[in-house]
């Protein structure tokens, strides 16, 4: 058993995902749904923990709450 203190950056989203969390190598916002249209398909770090810097997709954070993201 892990315990992990996250930021302020998951209050929004009150759980943490398992998933896999990309960003453009160049930028600073991690999408976590793959039906995202700024999913990152080229030149990108990917991750499966969540990221703690950075921001997080408003698009993505959109879908999840209509519980849209794939
Ligand atoms: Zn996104």
């Amino acid at each position: 058993m892990i315990t992990i203190s996250y930021s302020g950056l998951y209050n929004e989203l009150g759980v943490l995902m398992a998933a896999d969390y990309r960003k453009d190598k160049d930028g600073d916002t991690w999408h976590f749904c793959s039906n995202c249209s700024s999913w990152p398909t080229v030149n990108y770090h990917e991750q499966r923990l969540p990221p703690m810097t950075g921001d997080l997709c408003n698009e993505c954070k959109a879908k999840r709450r209509e519980g849209n993201c794939r």
